[in-house]
């Protein structure tokens, strides 16, 4: 499926595990040329260690000033970019409004919305430069939907897919396409963070909260990672040539996410 995406120049952000982890070794094994950031100095060695060929660069998303060093080091190990996949995003603090302080709030829009803008503004010459290319922004079915407890970190999704449609407005006559995904609830550490944060906030238990979120989706199902990194690489490769300016699910068709 992905054999035009060989020699292609990549930065996935957030990559040293999780989603964006499976998202970087999927371009690689694709025979992309893959430079990954994450916060997490520790795990990003581990992650350069289990993937020969994978440039990192620890930088925090937030912060300008390490964005511009994460492109720096991936320029001159690169030469140039043809895709961006801005994947970082933290889940936020979690409960009614009135009991979430500011400072969890700016950090989530700062790390999920912020961080998204400083890479594409980054990004964005040096796709240019290179005649086209591709932009994937993690979003979320909570940018699709009320968020019920989640409040910074749904506004921050919703705010995603503004960026992602504006972009690709802006960038569509460059050959430059911008989508979104939309993934629903992803097996893993950090879904099984989430269940406990909210199972705590409504006072129930862990196992009620994780069948209340399987029912969000019609087929029942928690997203494996490889379903998001095999539709991030579907919409960079040849085979997604056409498709900008969308906010893509990948969730099994969620219905609705109060619980
Ligand atoms: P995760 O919580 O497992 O974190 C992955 C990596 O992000 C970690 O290695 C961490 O060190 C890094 N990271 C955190 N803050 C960072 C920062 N400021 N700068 C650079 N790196 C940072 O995340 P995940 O579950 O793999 O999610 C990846 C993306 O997918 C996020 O944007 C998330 O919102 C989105 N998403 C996840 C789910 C899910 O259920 N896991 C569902 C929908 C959308």
């Amino acid at each position: 499926m992905s054999s035009d995406l060989q020699d292609k120049r990549v930065i996935v952000t957030a990559a040293a595990s999780g989603i964006g982890q499976t998202i970087a070794r999927s371009f690689l094994d694709a025979g992309a040329r893959v430079h990954a950031c994450d916060l997490d100095e520790k795990l990003l060695k581990v992650s350069s260690k289990n993937a020969p060929g994978l440039g990192t660069t620890q930088a925090d998303v937030a912060d300008p000033a390490q964005v511009d060093r994460l492109f720096d080091d991936a320029i001159a190990r690169l030469g140039g970019l043809d895709i961006l996949v801005n994947n970082a995003g933290i889940a936020g603090p979690v409960g009614p409004i009135e009991t979430l302080d500011p400072e969890g709030w700016n950090r989530t829009i700062a790390v999920n919305l912020t961080g998204h803008f400083l890479c594409a503004r980054r990004a964005v010459p040096l796709l240019k430069q290179a005649g086209g290319g591709s932009i994937v922004n993690l979003s979320s079915t909570a940018g699709l939907f009320g968020c019920p407890n989640r409040t910074p970190y749904a506004s921050s999704k919703w705010g995603v897919i503004g960026l992602t449609k504006t972009l690709a407005m802006e960038l569509g006559t460059f050959g430059i396409r911008v989508n979104a995904i939309c993934p629903g609830c992803v097996a893993g550490e950090r879904i099984e963070r989430v269940i406990r944060a909210e199972a705590e906030t409504r006072g129930i238990g862990a196992d009620e909260v994780r069948t209340s979120y399987l029912r969000q989706s019609s087929m029942r199902i928690f997203v494996e990672q490889d379903d998001v990194a095999n539709l991030v690489l579907f919409i960079c490769s040849d085979r997604g040539a056409k498709i900008s300016g969308q906010a893509l699910t990948v969730d099994g068709h969620t219905e609705t996410l109060t619980v």
